[in-house]
């Protein structure tokens, strides 16, 4: 039963779209809605396996109920994802669908942009359905969240060295960059100008080539990066990086990134906290993206989302000071998130 998988959590509801005249197999997934309406980014994939795939839309809902109410934002969670065939783009007629069904749940849920799907498909969903946010005024370059999650990542990290280092210089320090899409490769660019030296990864050589050349990287292969000494490990590609096999091998002292789900379970960040590595958690770092997202439902301009996404630093460290014996990281910033939800 989909309710017994130990990653339901009391979602409220769990959608399945299937439209056969565009081919489009979705999953909405609106996991608590106290706080206001769910939202959370559409993601793309092509999954190994359904079953993959419902796993995937339950934990990155879950994550945005914490990581909307970490934000102080007054959006509940939820997140869906479109499944595709291996190498297969979301069509015009599959977003057209999937903003029909989005439209059906009368704002309920609210999409905007994730990993597969850019600021113009975004636009797409948004010509059938009102009930989007992420859209922006029809620049790509203005409505993408990927630079302001970046630099909130960016805020984190400087937390994390002043903490753990004393110190927020980012000369003479190492930060591995594992993706360098939409929010690795704007840190990359923040982390540079900022005088860090950099290792990085993605799957995309040309990516690679493109930020050896700009920033003068050291590029390693996608299965090494978590391995390279390091200041930093930022995890920016997809989640579950840390587990059983890659926690061993970690070779950072600090771990702070923007991917969603970084750990593969609780259990991984027991070891990664026994490992003696400082954990950011990962919705408390990477929520910058949906500080500006939420942007129409906040009234906030640009200059104002900036000034919030650059408190995400003196969030991580009210979080990391609460941090109770036997307690992890991420254990806490849950704790901290349920509270919020629970005094609305
Ligand atoms: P993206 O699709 O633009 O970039 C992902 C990059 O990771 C791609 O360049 C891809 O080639 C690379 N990649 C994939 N697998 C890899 C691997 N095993 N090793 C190295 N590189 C790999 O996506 P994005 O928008 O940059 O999002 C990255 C992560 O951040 C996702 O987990 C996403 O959910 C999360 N996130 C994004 C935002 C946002 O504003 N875009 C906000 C919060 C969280």
């Amino acid at each position: 039963m989909l309710t017994d998988l130990p990653d339901f959590d009391d979602h409220e509801a769990v959608v399945f779209l299937s439209d056969k005249a565009s081919g489009l197999r979705a999953i909405i997934a609106m996991h608590d809605t106290t706080l206001g309406p769910a939202h959370g980014g559409t993601r793309a994939w092509a999954y190994e396996s359904e079953a993959d795939a419902v796993t995937d839309v339950l934990r990155l809902s879950q994550g945005m109920t914490f990581k909307n109410a970490v934000a102080g934002l007054p959006l509940g969670g939820g997140k869906s994802v479109i499944l595709l065939k291996p190498g297969e783009r979301p069509s015009v007629e599959m977003l057209h669908a999937f903003g029909r069904a989005v439209d059906r749940l009368n704002g309920r849920y609210l999409p905007a942009e994730d990993v597969g799907i850019g600021p113009a498909m975004v636009r797409e969903i948004a010509s059938v359905t009102p009930h989007v946010l992420g859209v922006g005024a029809g620049e790509d370059d203005a409505a993408d969240p990927s630079p302001v999650t970046s630099l909130g990542i960016f805020c984190a990290i400087e937390e994390m060295l002043a903490r753990e280092t004393g110190s927020r210089d980012f000369a003479g320090k190492r930060v591995a960059v594992q993706g360098l899409g939409g929010v690795g490769g704007n840190l990359a660019r923040l982390l540079h100008e900022a005088g860090a030296s950099l290792v990085v990864a993605d799957m995309s050589d040309e990516r690679c080539r493109e930020f050896q050349q700009a920033c003068g990287a050291e590029v390693v292969a996608p299965e090494r990066i978590h391995g390279v000494e390091a200041d930093v490990f930022a995890p920016c590609a997809l989640g579950a990086v840390l587990n059983a096999r890659t926690i061993p091998e970690l070779g950072a002292g600090i771990i702070c990134g923007g991917a969603n789900n970084q750990l593969a379970d609780l259990a991984a960040g027991r070891a990664v906290a026994e490992a003696g590595i400082a954990y950011a958690p990962d919705f408390v770092a990477n929520s910058g993206g949906v500080m500006w997202t939420s942007a129409p439902i906040t009234g906030l301009d640009r200059e104002e989302v900036e000034k919030k996404v650059r408190g995400i630093g003196a969030t991580l460290s009210r979080i990391l000071d609460d941090v109770q014996p036997g307690e992890t990281p991420q254990e806490a910033a849950i704790r901290y998130a349920r509270a919020v939800i629970d005094a609305a």
